[in-house]
C-alpha cells in the first residue's frame, strides 16, 4: 500500500510479513569482477550464489504465500480427474468468468497450441506488442506478427498512462492492407512485457473488440501480467477507481474470445492455462493437449503447482497483491529519477527499466550499452538485471546486426520478494554508477551463438578492462569489503 509520509514522500508499505527467508551472499567488488570476467561479461551466465539481488526476471521467482504452500501439500496427484485441477478450473470460472480451462506447462505452451489451431500460415497476427516466445511461434510456421502500439510506446520517457494500447488507426489499416481473411487473430498483451510492462486501457480493449467483431476476427488476450494491467486500469483510468480488481478482470474477459497466461508471473506459481467460453475453440485445442502437454487435468504441470496457481490467482484479485510489484517499481523509478538516472516512464509492471542509451550516450548500440550497464551494475551492487536491447536481437538472415529500438536494462521486481531496503540499496548504487558513467565502456562478442545469443554469448570489454577501473573507483569510495 502506498503511504504518504509527513515529509511529503510516498513509500510502498508491505502488506505481508516475512515468514520464510533465503540467505543471499554479497561478494566484495573484486570478487564480483572475477565472476564477471569468468562469464565473459554476460550476466546471464552468473551463478545464482554469486548474485546478491537477482532481478533478472519475475518469472517463477515471486514469493509464495503461506496459503499457496499449504495448498501444495494437499495436491491430488491423480493422472486423470485430479481434484487439484477442479479447484483451478473453479477459480478460473470465478475470477475470469470462463467455463472451459485447459492446463499447459507454461505460457509458451499455450502459444504453441493457439498457433497450431488458429493460424493458417502465412496469415499475420496483429497485436499491441509481441513477447519473444509469441514471435518465434508465429515465425516458425512461416507467418508474421505485427506490433501496433502507438509511436510514443517506443520512446522510454513519456507520460502516456497506457503505452500498451493498440493504435486503432494502425489496426484498421493493417486489416485493410492484409485483408481480414489473412489475419489469424488479434492479440492483446497485458501488460506489454518487452516495452516496459506497459498496460492497455479498458477503453482501448473495447475499441479493439469492436474492430475485431466488425471484421469477424478472433480476439486473444495474453494475460501473463493480468493482475498488474487490472491494477493500472484501477489507478489510471477514469471511472475505475472504485471498481475492484475482480470487477475489472471480469469486464476485460467479457470482451475476449480466448484468454491464456503464463502462471509464472501474476499467477505466482509455475504453469499456464488457456480459457474460453467457446465450446468449439475449446474442443479444437483439447484435441492437441494430450499430444503436447498431457491429460486435460494436468497439462504438463505438477499438481502441486496447479494448487498453488489456483490460490495465487485468487490472491491476485486483492488490490494489495496486484499492486505489490507496480508500487515497488514506482518507488524505485522515482528514486532513480531523483538522482537523474533516465528510466522508462510511466513506471509499469514487472520491472524498473533503465534507459541505457541515455545513461551511456558515448557507447554505440553495436557495443551493447545495455549489457555494459547491466554488467557495471553487477560490479557495483551484486544485483543483476537483464539486457533488453541490441544484444537481445539476433543477426538477420544476411548476418547483419539488427539495432534494437530501445536499449534497456530491465531490473525486475518479482512480487513480494524484495524489501524496500534492498530497492533503496540498488537505487543508491545505480546513482553512484551514474556519477561514474564515463568509466563504463562498450563490449564485443568473443563467442556469438547464432540464435538467442544473449543467453550463452561471451563478450570482452572494449578499450581496456573498464570493469577494473570501475571496481577501483568503487573501492576508493566504499572500501574493500563491499
Ligand atoms: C512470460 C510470458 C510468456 C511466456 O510464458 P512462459 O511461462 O515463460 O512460457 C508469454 N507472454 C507474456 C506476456 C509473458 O510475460
Amino acid at each position: 500500500m502506498m503511504i504518504s509520509l509527513p515529509d511529503g514522500r510516498r513509500i510502498p508499505v508491505e502488506m505481508h510479513r516475512v515468514k520464510i527467508v533465503q540467505k543471499i551472499n554479497l561478494l566484495p567488488a573484486d570478487q564480483r569482477l572475477e565472476c564477471l570476467r569468468a562469464v565473459g561479461y554476460n550476466t546471464f551466465l552468473l551463478q545464482s550464489q554469486d548474485v546478491f539481488l537477482d532481478m533478472l526476471t519475475d518469472s517463477g521467482t515471486n514469493a509464495m504465500s503461506d496459503n499457496q504452500l499449504a495448498a501444495m501439500m494437499v495436491a491430488d496427484d491423480a493422472y486423470a480427474g485430479s481434484a487439484s485441477f477442479v479447484k483451478l478450473a473453479n477459480v478460473v470460472k470465478k475470477i475470469f468468468g470462463f467455463e472451459h480451462t485447459l492446463p499447459v506447462h507454461q505460457g509458451r505452451a499455450a502459444e504453441h497450441l493457439l498457433v497450431k489451431v488458429f493460424l493458417k500460415a502465412p496469415q499475420v497476427v496483429l497485436n499491441n506488442y509481441h513477447f519473444p516466445s509469441t514471435r518465434v511461434h508465429v515465425e516458425i510456421v512461416g507467418s508474421r506478427i505485427l506490433d501496433l502500439v502507438g509511436d510514443d510506446a517506443l520512446i522510454p520517457a513519456g507520460s502516456n498512462p497506457f503505452k500498451g494500447n493498440i493504435d486503432i488507426a494502425k489496426l484498421r489499416q493493417a486489416i485493410e492492407e492484409h485483408g481480414p481473411e489473412n489475419v489469424a487473430f488479434i492479440r492483446m498483451e497485458a501488460t506489454t512485457n518487452l516495452i516496459g510492462g506497459q498496460p492497455f486501457s479498458m477503453q482501448n480493449l473495447r475499441e479493439v473488440r469492436e474492430v475485431a467483431t466488425k471484421n469477424g476476427l478472433l480476439l486473444i488476450l495474453d494475460g501473463s501480467l493480468i493482475g498488474e494491467n487490472a491494477y493500472f486500469i484501477k489507478k489510471r483510468e477514469a471511472g475505475y477507481a472504485d471498481k475492484s480488481i475482480q470487477e475489472i478482470l471480469l469486464e476485460m474477459m467479457g470482451m475476449v474470445d480466448i484468454f491464456y497466461m503464463s502462471g509464472r508471473k501474476s499467477g505466482g506459481a509455475r504453469g499456464g492455462l488457456i480459457a474460453t467460453n467457446n465450446k468449439e475453440y475449446f474442443q479444437h485445442l483439447m484435441n492437441w493437449l494430450p499430444v503436447y502437454e498431457g491429460f486435460s487435468t494436468y497439462g504438463g504441470m505438477s499438481t502441486k503447482e496447479i494448487e498453488a496457481m489456483a490460490v495465487g490467482l485468487e490472491e491476485m484479485t486483492e488490490t494489495e497483491v496486484a499492486g505489490s510489484s507496480p508500487q515497488f517499481i514506482e518507488y524505485f523509478a522515482e528514486r532513480l529519477q531523483e538522482y537523474g538516472v533516465p528510466v522508462v516512464t510511466p513506471p509499469g509492471g514487472l520491472a524498473c527499466h533503465v534507459d541505457a542509451k541515455a545513461f551511456l550516450p558515448h557507447i554505440p548500440p553495436l557495443q551493447y550499452p545495455a549489457e555494459a550497464l547491466n554488467a557495471a551494475m553487477y560490479l557495483v551492487s551484486g544485483a543483476r538485471g537483464v539486457e533488453r536491447g541490441t544484444m537481445s536481437e539476433d543477426r538477420d538472415a544476411k548476418g547483419d546486426e539488427i539495432v534494437a529500438r530501445m536499449e534497456l536494462v530491465r531490473i525486475a521486481i518479482p512480487r513480494r520478494a524484495f524489501t524496500l531496503g534492498q530497492i533503496e540499496y540498488v537505487a543508491q548504487r545505480v546513482s553512484w554508477l551514474y556519477q561514474h558513467r564515463d568509466l563504463i565502456g562498450g563490449l564485443r562478442f568473443v563467442e556469438e551463438p547464432p540464435v538467442m545469443r544473449f543467453f550463452f554469448g561471451r563478450l570482452e570489454p572494449l578499450g581496456g578492462d573498464w570493469g577494473k577501473k570501475i571496481v577501483d573507483a568503487f573501492q576508493a569510495d566504499f572500501g574493500k569489503e563491499l
